[in-house]
């Protein structure tokens, strides 16, 4: 899979113009949400990951909030370099190219599917200043 540039993933983003009635509008994830077990992810296709870091190289953990934002906030920094967005997969809705960042939150007893709308305005590159 391809890590698309923090300017192609503003670029689909930007681009994306909402579709009134599309089926993934059942989708509510202006923060991080679980994807809902009702919701039909074959609607969704994958298009690129945020980062291509050596597998052996674990992402970092730190979060980025200058804000004072919180994790599942609405308005917190989409920070490419930082938690969870340096593990991220980029989707988008088939029918409406809604773009959707994924990723798999691994807990001790669970594995959950999260997922965020993906929102050009809040795209922070902040890989380009991490190494
Ligand atoms: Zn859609």
């Amino acid at each position: 899979m391809t890590a698309l540039t923090a300017a192609q993933i503003v670029g689909l983003a930007a681009h994306y113009v909402p579709e009134a009635g599309c089926a993934c509008s059942a989708l509510k994830c202006a923060g991080w949400e679980s994807l809902p077990a009702t919701f039909d992810a074959s609607l969704l296709r994958r298009v690129g990951q945020t980062n291509n870091r050596d597998p052996y190289d674990e992402p970092t953990l730190e979060e980025h909030h200058p804000q004072g934002t919180r994790y599942d906030a609405a308005d917190a920094p989409i920070a490419l370099g930082h938690f969870p967005y340096n593990r991220c997969e980029i989707w988008q809705c088939a029918n409406c190219a809604r773009p959707l960042l994924r990723y798999t939150e691994y807990g001790g007893y669970y594995v959950d599917q999260r997922i965020r709308e993906l929102n050009a305005a809040l795209v922070v590159d902040t890989a380009a200043t991490l190494d």
